[in-house]
């Protein structure tokens, strides 16, 4: 019997989408040197909510986003995510200060057969693992608790969550696991807020702006003065202010429907058979409709296009075993490289 390969959700929707990005990740393991810094903020949020909802200690949680960003004195973008990471989990505090809904595990893993629906036979080559960012108790029922970060919250991305059959599958394979029934997902959503931390005029600016005013005065006088940085302390204070309006965070809960489960469960058997075929023959076709679904290029683009020449890939991508999510203090945001 061949060896069973562990895969997850991720790797699945990755094979379905595109073939050739599957196998650069999943077969090969190459991972693109530069990562997304969005995934990057996710993850450490991720972090930040497993710490919160296990111990309800702001100061640890604080302590952890400082101890992230050891650079954030030199680096911009440290910087940034630092102060949005410190006012986002602040706010988040002070708006949830109590919960409706018990605790019952914190980033919890999985693992499981895969199963042909129609005969009840497993898989020899494939096992699905997983994990979520929390199982909780509300009104006696039990729910996951899947977090999110966005940039906003409006009726298209609270339609989409329909769409995140990952979760689904999750919840299936948990009643299996733990002999529960899962009712549903709660979605915990916190927005990202988009303000910037203000970096004042250089002396050049600061010159052209006074000779423009200048210029438009009756007097031929100005009295403006440069522009400082912002200073850490009042951006902060920006920020959190920003978290006390409507509509940073929010919490969805849907609930599944028990026929998902039938659909996922038979659509993961195909698909598993489809990579079997895939493997065999080795033929991972592109799709390129998918090359810029997210409005910029497949972080494989690079490779694709050169025809997956050995110098692209010495020179912008690194091999990472797959499945880094399932790692210990990895949150789901650390699988995709899409
Ligand atoms: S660049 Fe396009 S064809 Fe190549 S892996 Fe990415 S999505 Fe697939």
């Amino acid at each position: 019997m061949s060896e069973l390969m562990t895969t997850t959700y991720s790797m699945w929707r990755l094979f379905r989408n595109c073939r050739m990005a599957c196998k650069w990740r999943y077969i090969d393991e190459l991972v693109p040197l530069e990562r997304d810094p969005n995934l990057a903020f996710g993850s450490v949020i991720h972090d930040c909510l497993e710490c919160w909802h296990g111990e309800r200690d702001l100061a640890k949680v604080l302590d952890h986003i400082d101890r992230t960003y050891p650079n954030r004195a030199q680096d911009d973008h440290q910087q940034a995510d630092w102060h949005l990471a410190r006012a986002m989990m602040s706010a988040y505090a002070e708006h949830y200060p109590a919960e409706k809904f018990e605790v019952v595990a914190l980033e919890k893993t999985f693992e499981g057969p895969i199963v042909n629906p129609a005969t009840g036979a497993m898989s020899r080559s494939f096992i699905l693992a997983g994990k979520v960012d929390g199982i909780v108790r509300q009104d006696g029922q039990y729910f996951l608790l899947e977090h999110k970060t966005a940039s906003q919250i409006d009726a298209s991305y609270l339609e989409r969550l329909w769409t995140d059959f990952q979760i689904i599958l999750y919840a299936w394979y948990l009643e299996q696991t733990l002999g529960i029934t899962v009712s549903g997902i709660i979605y915990n959503v916190l927005v990202k807020a988009k303000l910037r931390q203000g970096k004042g005029e250089t002396e050049t600016e600061f010159e052209a702006r006074r000779a423009d005013l200048i210029a438009k005065s009756k007097t031929g006088k100005s009295s403006a003065k440069r522009k400082l940085p912002e200073d850490d302390d009042t951006f902060q204070q920006r920020l959190q202010e920003k978290y006390l309006e409507p509509g940073m965070f929010h919490r969805e809960v849907l609930y599944i429907s028990r026929d998902q489960f039938e659909e996922l469960r038979a659509e993961l058997w195909e698909l598993s058979k489809a990579m079997l075929d895939a493997r065999r023959r080795n033929t991972f076709y592109r799709n390129t409709s998918y090359c810029f679904q997210y409005g910029r290029p497949c972080a494989y683009f690079q490779l694709c296009r050169s025809g997956g020449n050995p110098n692209v890939i010495e020179n912008h991508f690194q091999r990472i075993a797959p499945h880094e999510e399932l790692r210990d203090g990895a949150g789901e945001d650390a699988a995709p490289v899409f």
